[in-house]
């Protein structure tokens, strides 16, 4: 994968100020004596020579002493755009650390700020105004054949709604995230926004509001607007992988339908986050005992993430012997209007229609709880503090290790917090939280909350479907990574009561999910390279290391 590279950095070395200015070839400080004579560039470097791990070093030092995360965002963003294998490598060194704030939460401010933030091109910015010349846009991308790209069109930016082109903080952000986390080559990744205008009045009247000055294209103009896209990516980067990140939920699923059998493409929001989620169900039974099949979920929410969970959640229980409805009856969802029931009086969006059973209409969620005795309830709803202490209370008065999962992010949406979640339950909850929580002491232990976050999963789905150069990324392949994550939590994970791999393993999980994806484009027939001998070496083998290249 990085082999174009090697040579495009290696046999051809610009020298120069040029060289400096490249962020994939520049070391900074870390020339060498010998290369600094052979590139020309001696007296534009301070003399001293720093080895890398001095430049991490200092690097981390210089986040650390930034005073708030957007500070930290945009000295990182900065260094990105300076030295990328610098970057890099103090992202994988420090991952914990660095995740929060490369990506969520703090991309969400990053984004808000992305017009005055903004600095260097990193990434396709495509208008309504380019309409009819989309491929020569793309062609216009410095890189050769690009492989991966992550497109947004900014209408639902994390919990923020529609910002329009600002939302580029997220395809830039989750591309960082591809190479940190799997070792996608950075030279491969392409960030683009599209943009269709913006229905968020405070941007199109605001003086410096850096994306088109209309409102949101929407039916026809927008439809033709993603299929001449879509035409044109496959017509210029043949082989890429396309990943649909934050559309509004009226066309996130609609456009996963159409396309993903058009071009290889998924949907993060929708099937990530519903091979992290189903992976904690897993790894929840690992804990507590119990078959998939047996179980009966309720969810709060029945946006992209929840019916994305459920729809997962139907084909693991069928693999487990259930039909089709079976599993679906194991579903239940509660929105805004109360429990999805089948004849409720609402129109019901497609997405919810399997789901709506037969039932009588029940308004409020420990309502529900109360008459379907549900063993995990999962939050998918962006309704913060939505699980009280009645309602984990109640919960684990039915059930002797009640699953709840509180996924909404950022932390101020959570539907409640670890601490809560274990307090409520005097410590007999199975809890995952979409965002970030601390450890929590009760009564003498502690515990360790898992983070329910799609990171676990997207890395290595596309990396798997890369290297595989897969025709299309199927649910068995998210199916597969699911398994494949909650096989890889360990006995101290367990006792510890999270339902995850530590973040800091996430190169070795990354790599498993991208040999068990591939493992299944061959199997199926739709890899369009011959298998190797061994897949998960030749995955590894293939993975970005950010090493600096030797000029000399
Ligand atoms: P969405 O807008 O598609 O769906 C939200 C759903 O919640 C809708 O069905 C809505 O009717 C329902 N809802 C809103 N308020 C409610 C209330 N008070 N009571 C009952 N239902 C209510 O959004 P989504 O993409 O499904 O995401 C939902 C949440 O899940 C977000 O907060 C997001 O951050 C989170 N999420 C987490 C992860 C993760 O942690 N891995 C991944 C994706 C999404």
């Amino acid at each position: 994968m990085h082999s174009g590279l090697s040579a495009w950095g290696q046999s051809d070395p610009q020298r120069g100020t040029a060289i400096l200015a490249e962020p994939l070839l520049n070391k900074g400080t870390a020339f060498t004596e010998r290369e600094r004579d052979i590139l020309g560039i001696r007296p534009l470097l301070p003399p001293r020579v720093f080895t890398m791990a001095e430049q991490v070093q200092r690097s981390l030092g210089a986040v650390r002493r930034k005073q708030d995360n957007i500070e930290k965002y945009i000295y990182l963003t900065n260094l990105q755009n300076r030295n990328e294998m610098l970057f890099y490598r103090l992202v994988i060194d420090n991952i914990e650390e660095m995740v929060p704030l490369i990506y969520t939460p703090t991309v969400g401010e990053a984004c808000l700020q992305y017009g005055s933030i903004y600095r260097r091109p990193r990434g396709l910015f495509i208008t309504l105004r380019e309409r009819g010349r989309i491929a020569e846009m793309l062609r216009l991308w410095p890189h050769e054949g690009a492989r991966l790209i992550v497109v947004t069109d900014g209408e639902r930016i994390l919990g923020l709604g529609d910002l329009g082109a600002l939302g580029m903080g997220i395809p830039v952000g989750k591309l960082s995230l591809y190479t940190a986390c799997a070792g996608v080559h950075p030279y491969y990744t392409l960030p683009i926004t599209l943009d269709v205008g913006t229905d968020t009045e405070s941007l199109l009247n605001g003086p410096f509001y850096i994306g088109i000055n209309e409102h949101r294209a929407r039916g026809k103009t927008y439809d033709d607007f993603i299929e001449e896209f879509c035409q044109a990516v496959k017509e210029v980067f043949p082989r890429a992988l396309l990943q649909w990140e934050d559309f509004g939920n009226a066309n996130a699923f609609r456009l996963l339908r159409r396309y993903r059998s058009v071009l290889p493409c998924f949907n993060d929001d929708i099937q990530g986050t519903a091979a992290v989620a189903l992976a904690g169900l897993i790894g929840a039974l690992a804990l507590k005992g119990g078959a998939l099949s047996k179980q009966r979920v309720l969810f709060l929410g029945a946006g992209e993430a929840g019916t994305g969970i459920a729809d997962l959640y139907t084909t693991a229980a069928m693999q487990e012997g259930l039909t089709q409805a079976q599993a679906r009856a194991n579903c239940w969802f509660l929105d805004t209007k109360g429990l999805v029931v089948r004849g409720r009086g609402d129109t019901l969006a497609e997405h919810k229609v399997p789901y709506a059973h037969d039932h009588p209409p029940v308004h409020t969620l420990i309502e529900a709880i109360r008459a379907l005795r549900p063993t995990a309830l999962i939050g998918v709803s962006g309704m913060p503090a939505a699980f009280t202490k009645e309602v984990v209370g109640t919960m684990t008065q039915i059930n002797e290790r009640p699953i709840i999962f509180a996924l909404s992010n950022p932390t101020s949406k959570a539907e409640c917090t670890a601490e809560q979640a274990y307090t409520w339950s005097r410590g007999r909850v199975v809890f995952a939280s979409g965002s970030p929580f601390g450890p929590v002491q009760f009564e003498g232990r502690t515990f360790v909350p898992g983070q329910g976050n799609n990171i676990y999963i997207f890395p290595g789905v596309g990396l798997g479907a890369l290297a595989s150069e897969a025709t299309e990324v199927t649910d068995e392949m998210f199916l597969a990574a699911a398994r494949t994550l909650a096989g890889l939590v360990q006995k101290e994970d367990l006792e510890a009561g999270r339902i995850y791999p530590a973040l800091t393993r996430i190169r070795e999980v990354s790599l498993a999910i991208a040999a068990a994806v591939a493992q299944v484009a061959h199997e199926r027939g739709i890899a369009r390279v011959a298998r190797p001998a061994d897949l998960a070496e030749d995955i590894r083998g293939r993975m970005f290391q950010p090493d600096y290249p030797d000029y000399t």
